[in-house]
């Protein structure tokens, strides 16, 4: 077995007893690393004045963890600035929002060389390369440029625009051309695998070769959608027995005969939390009789501080949250409950459990991993309903929702009005249909199925292949 090689803007090494909270991509990987010797390399997300060119060594069982730590002007140009300022908004379509700066960009470019120069070292030539994410897109390109011809894997986990909106971002060409240096890059839905083809094809002058490939002079890369998903039969279980904590337990005790509509979201504009409340506010008034009998609890930790957007759409939320809950709240009822620290997954599953109704309705998103959560935490005999954006990646599987544009109030008013209104029937064959696509493709089926598709997808630069073996592959 080929040694798997993990890189991640982000790595925390796991506490030796095994029981720190695992991420998303942890869960994903642990499969692949029992069978797999493996390395994750990555920024430890500390910030050091002096950091060094090599990584810290962590032996973990059969995983070696490397991190390297950033300058403060890394930090700032390459994570807040260019990644998060300027790539996360195009890439969600929030061209208005995107602030790009040449420094921030030079960067960016510039933590990328350092990260492959710090990596190539460790590469051995038969391992299997798999980088995650939109902090690292020029990665294959300049370990290639060092001389590193393994198969290298890209996985993109927030939505990839259509041409016309990434163009607008200056570099994206540079960044599409550097993506074709990646044998394989996976991408969340059919339509941002169709955008991201269409860019390489329309604006970087590549030749499609096949269905699912295209050919840049010598590059070949394959773009495929690889929809992620979560733990199915974790989180089913942390529902049943969910962990016990304040906010559950006060939560439950509140609510006597009223029903419960939950969002769950890391405080981000592309979540539309503030247009969501509207819609609840919409709901509200036109449905007066619900006054009382509804309680929405909207959990949104906060992120990014230090991006001033962050900092704007935190004023939004509480002006829209107080504005609500002031004309409409009655004594001894809050229409909207806000909180803003952040849960374990264990506390979740039982709040999701408690919902009548998972509301779920980012103006755009990779895939939105609660909207699944909510679904698998449902009890099977009186399962909740979940509403959904349709300009989230999850939409593209869960067509047993009851999918909206978040853009129309009205719209996902009569859609919280539909879900509490829902006869247990159509409930559970909703239900049902929705978990049959979760279990189409868990978590660790996920990161099966790329890394099988990357041994398959040949390695190095391309140098020397011929388009006719390509085609036919
Ligand atoms: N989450 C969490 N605690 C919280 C809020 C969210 O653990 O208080 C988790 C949530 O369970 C989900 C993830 O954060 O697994 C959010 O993933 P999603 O794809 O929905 O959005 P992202 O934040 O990656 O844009």
């Amino acid at each position: 077995m080929p040694r798997l090689v993990v890189v991640s803007n982000r790595v925390a090494v796991p506490d030796t007893s095994g029981k720190s909270a695992a991420g998303g991509l942890a869960v994903a990987l642990k499969e692949a690393f029992q069978s797999n010797r493996g390395l994750w390399f990555g920024w430890s997300g500390k910030v050091s004045a002096h950091p060094s060119a090599t990584p810290r060594i962590t032996d973990r069982g059969r995983v070696q963890y490397a991190l390297m730590d950033l300058s403060s002007i890394d930090r700032q140009e390459y994570y807040n600035g260019f990644a998060n300022r300027a790539l996360w908004p195009t890439m969600h379509y929030r061209i208005g929002l995107s602030e790009f700066s040449r420094a921030d960009y030079a960067g960016y470019l510039r933590v990328n060389r350092t990260f492959a120069n710090a990596l190539a070292h460790m590469v051995e030539p038969d391992d299997l390369i798999w980088v995650h994410d939109y902090h690292l897109i020029p990665l294959a390109s300049e370990l290639r440029a060092l001389g590193v011809r393994n198969s290298i894997g890209y996985f993109h986990h927030i939505p990839w625009p259509a041409p016309e909106v990434l163009g607008t971002l200056p570099g994206s060409l540079e960044l599409l051309r550097t993506i074709a240096e990646y044998n394989l890059v996976g991408v969340q839905t059919d339509r941002d695998a169709d955008n991201l083809r269409r860019g390489l094809i329309q604006e970087a002058g590549a030749s499609p070769i096949g269905p699912d490939r295209v050919g840049l002079g010598k590059l070949r890369t394959r773009v495929k959608s690889f929809p992620i998903g979560i733990d199915v039969n974790g989180f089913q279980q942390a529902a049943r027995r969910p962990g016990s904590n304040r906010l559950l337990t006060q939560t439950a005790a509140g609510l006597g005969s009223r029903k419960l509509i939950i969002g769950v979201d890391r405080l981000d504009y592309s979540k539309g939390i503030p247009e969501r409340m509207e819609s609840f506010e919409r709901f509200l008034i036109g449905n007066p009789d619900y006054r009382g009998r509804v309680t929405y609890l909207q959990i949104a930790p906060t992120s990014r501080s230090e991006v001033p957007e962050y900092a704007t759409i935190s004023r939004a939320v509480n002006e829209t949250l107080g504005r609500i809950n002031g004309s409409l709240g009655e004594p001894g009822w809050v229409p909207i409950h806000y909180v803003s620290n952040s849960y374990p997954r264990s506390i979740l599953a039982g709040l999701y459990r408690l919902a009548q109704v998972g509301l779920v309705t980012p103006m755009r998103d990779g895939m939105n991993l609660v909207a699944k959560e909510y679904v698998a935490a449902q009890n099977p005999d009186d399962p909740g309903v979940l509403v959904l954006s349709k300009f989230a990646g999850a939409a593209e599987q869960m067509t047993d929702a009851l999918l909206v544009n978040p853009n129309d109030r009205f719209e996902v008013a009569e859609a919280i009005r539909e879900a509490l209104q829902m006869g247990l029937e159509e409930r559970i064959r909703r239900w049902e249909g929705l978990m049959s696509a979760l279990r189409a493709s868990d978590v660790t089926q996920w990161a099966a199925t790329f890394l099988k598709d990357l041994k398959r997808s040949g390695s190095g630069a391309g140098v020397g292949r011929r388009e006719g073996q390509e085609a036919a592959q």
